[in-house]
Parts: structure tokens; C-alpha cells; sequence
């Protein structure tokens, strides 16, 4: 079979589906072509000729398109749909919320694997690509907050006297949030950091950071808050109320603030109003990471760093991107993880097991048609 691996198309987008490491793994049994589009990898630094020695053939963009199993990490344009075979494998970050885009995939006739959709169950961690990725871009985040703000983030003592260690505010404690808060642990700040989910206090608690808490006023408000399947669900307004209160006084003592909170298919909730930014002090970051879903804080604008009352909101969107190579490495090899579920790497038998959940999970279209599971 031919395995193709495209160049990612879409602006900002410097990631690549396959590393040497899992090209060399995948042309192993010597049964399949693995062909690398031609500058492929060269924003995540892989020459061609890295992919090559591995033992895959630099191709054009038509022909990993037309390939037997696709590889990406963006879900192909419209420009690109044409291009894929019918029958074929696509795997990659389909976007399955975007009900037009699951719908033109679909017409292809291509059978679409949606990473995003992988359960999250021990057998798929080795695969899952939102955790991946989230992890990158939960350093990304404070190290940009590190850059865009004027002051240190450690105490420092020194003959000129004392530097005051940094306050650093995290909402959303989720993957990118326990990254967020062992990066500026390491970076000498003091941290704070606040989840709707209930569980994650001792996780905040044994990474040396205090937790902020947000009473839940009855039952049904605890209910809520553990969320589905790993998952956050939306909160009751008046949750939202007394969190957004209980925050806002919080958000006048801190110097940089990373909001991580998200619910999947949904538009990321506003957890930060305009007033709340305006109370912040001059100086202090706020770096976004829900930017690209609508944001957590009002004002944020995508791929932009606004100015407001002298806080800087930074909306830069797909920060696993900014960390190319690593994410890639890591990104590829979740893919090859995925990939084993149906291939032999020793003998390159090919064969994808209908019943197992995480492929009954991630299938979104197959034979034209859509089936993907709610
Ligand atoms: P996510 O990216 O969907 O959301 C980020 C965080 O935002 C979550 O912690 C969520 O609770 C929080 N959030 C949502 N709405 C909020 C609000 N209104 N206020 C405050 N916070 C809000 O989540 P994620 O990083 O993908 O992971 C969620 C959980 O799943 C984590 O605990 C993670 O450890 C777990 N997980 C489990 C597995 C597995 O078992 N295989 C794999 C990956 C992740």
C-alpha cells in the first residue's frame, strides 16, 4: 500500500504528520511506499533528505493526496478534497464539530479517522493527540507569557535588592493547564489555578500551586462539574457568575494569567469579562489559549497581542504549531500508535478491526456517507 504524507497547507500550520523515526517504522516490512511530500517536514526541521534515508520517496502534493492511507494533522481544503481517493484511509485532525467540513470529507468516498474523537480509555493514550499537543501548548503558553511580560518571573535577590517572584493565574486545569503550571513552577512563580472540575484540586495542590475554589451551591451543580467522559460540560449561569466574581478578585493581584478552559464542540467559555481586565494591574499578561474557540476572555483577539488599560492579551492561536519539531515527534508518533491497530509493522499485514471502540470512535465517513457516532 502507498502511505502518503502531504504538506500541511493551512496558514500557521508548521506540523507534520510523519518524523523519520515513524517513517522508518512503517516501510519496515518492506510492503508499503511511504511518500513524503516534498518540503513536508521543513517547518518542524526535517529536510527531505532526513525522510528519505528513512526510507520514504519525496512525491508531489497529488500524489500523497491520492495515496492508498493518508497522513496529516489538518483536515484537507477544499481545494485538496478532490485530490483524495475514493476508499482510502485519512487520517488526521478532521475537525468533526464542523458539520460542512465532515459533510464535503464525506462526499469524497474516503473513510475519515477523526483524532480528536478518540476515547479516552489507558488503551488510546498512546495515541491521543489532544493530549499531545495540549501538553506543547501548555509550556508555549508560559513561555510567551515569560516574553511578552516587563518583569521576571522569579524572586530574585541581588545587590540592587529584591525582585518580587511573579503571580500567575491559571483557569482550566486540564492538560495544557497541569503543563501551564509546571512550566512556571520551574520558572520560580507563585501559582494559583482554578477548574470546574472537582478533581483536579489535588492535582493543582501536589504541582505546588494553590487552588482556587468555586463553591458549587447544590447537587446539581457538583453533578455538572465532573463532566462526561474526561470532559468538561457548560456550567449553570449562575455558576458562571459566582466564579466570574470570585476570579475577578483574584485577577487584581496577578501579573500573568493563562485561561486553557474548553468544552469540546462547543465555544469555549467566557470566563474573564472586559471589566475584570480592566481591573487588572498594568503590566500583567493574559495569554488565552481558547482563542481559536471564541476565547475565555473578552477582548481577545485571534493571533493578535491587544493592549487594553495596559494588560496585554495575547490570542495566538494553534501554539503546538509555534513548537513544530516536538510537536510533530509527538504528534506522529500518536499516529503511528494509531495506524498499529490495523498494521503489522513486522509482516505489513493490513487490516482495520471494525469492532474495536477506538476505531468505531474515530470513523467519521466511510463508503460516502457519514457515521460518525453522537
Ligand atoms: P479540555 O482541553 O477539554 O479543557 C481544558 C480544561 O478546561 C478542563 O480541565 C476543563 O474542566 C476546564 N473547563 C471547562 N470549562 C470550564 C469553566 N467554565 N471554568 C473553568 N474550567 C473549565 O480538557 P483536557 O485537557 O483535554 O482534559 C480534561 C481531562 O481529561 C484531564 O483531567 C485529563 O487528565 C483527562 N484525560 C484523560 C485521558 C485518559 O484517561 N486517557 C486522556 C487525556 C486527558
Amino acid at each position: 500500500m502507498i502511505i502518503g504524507i502531504p504538506r500541511e497547507t493551512r496558514p500557521g500550520e508548521t506540523r507534520v504528520a510523519a518524523t523519520p523515526e515513524t517513517v522508518k517504522k512503517l516501510s519496515a516490512s518492506g510492503k508499503h511506499q511511504i511518500v513524503v511530500e516534498v518540503g513536508a517536514g521543513v517547518h518542524a526541521s526535517i529536510p527531505d533528505a532526513d525522510f528519505q534515508a528513512a526510507g520514504a520517496r519525496i512525491g508531489s502534493a497529488a500524489e500523497t493526496l491520492a495515496a492508498d492511507i493518508v497522513l496529516t494533522v489538518r483536515g484537507p481544503t477544499a481545494a485538496e478534497l478532490p485530490k483524495l481517493k475514493r476508499g482510502a484511509l485519512l487520517i488526521g485532525l478532521l475537525n468533526p464539530f464542523d458539520q460542512a467540513a465532515i459533510q464535503s470529507l464525506a462526499a469524497t468516498g474516503v473513510s475519515g479517522f477523526a483524532l480528536e474523537r478518540l476515547p479516552r480509555i489507558s488503551r488510546a493514550q498512546s495515541m491521543d493527540v489532544l493530549s499531545s499537543q495540549a501538553n506543547i501548548a501548555g509550556y508555549k503558553a508560559v513561555m510567551i507569557a515569560g516574553n511578552v511580560y516587563g518583569r521576571f518571573m522569579p524572586m530574585l535577590m541581588t545587590a540592587a535588592g529584591t525582585v518580587k517572584a511573579a503571580r500567575v493565574l491559571i483557569l482550566g486545569v486540564g492538560v495544557a493547564g497541569l503543563q501551564a503550571i509546571a512550566t512556571a513552577k520551574r520558572l520560580g512563580a507563585v501559582i494559583e489555578a482554578s477548574d470546574v472540575r472537582p478533581s483536579v484540586k489535588d492535582q493543582v495542590e501536589s504541582l505546588g500551586a494553590k487552588w482556587v475554589d468555586v463553591p458549587y451551591a447544590n447537587d446539581e451543580e457538583r453533578k455538572i462539574a465532573e463532566g462526561v467522559g474526561g470532559y468538561a460540560r457548560p456550567m449553570p449561569p449562575e455558576w458562571m457568575a459566582r466564579q466570574a466574581g470570585i476570579i475577578a478578585e483574584r485577577c487584581k493581584t496577578v501579573d500573568v494569567l493563562i485561561t486553557t478552559a474548553l468544552i469540546p464542540g462547543r465555544p469555549a467559555p467566557k470566563l474573564i469579562r472586559a471589566d475584570t481586565v480592566a481591573a487588572m494591574k498594568p503590566g500583567a499578561v493574559i495569554v488565552d489559549l481558547a482563542a481559536e474557540q471564541g476565547g475565555n476572555v473578552e477582548g481577545t483577539e485571534i493571533d493578535q497581542i491587544v493592549v487594553k488599560n495596559g494588560v496585554k492579551i495575547v490570542g495566538f492561536a494553534n501554539l503546538a504549531a509555534r513548537v513544530a519539531a516536538d510537536a510533530s515527534a509527538l504528534y506522529a508518533r500518536n499516529v503511528l500508535n494509531f495506524l498499529a491497530l490495523s498494521l503489522n509493522p513486522k509482516t505489513g499485514e493490513f487490516n482495520v478491526p471494525k469492532d474495536d471502540e477506538i476505531i468505531t470512535a474515530t470513523l467519521v465517513c466511510e463508503g460516502g456517507q457519514l457515521v460518525m457516532k453522537a
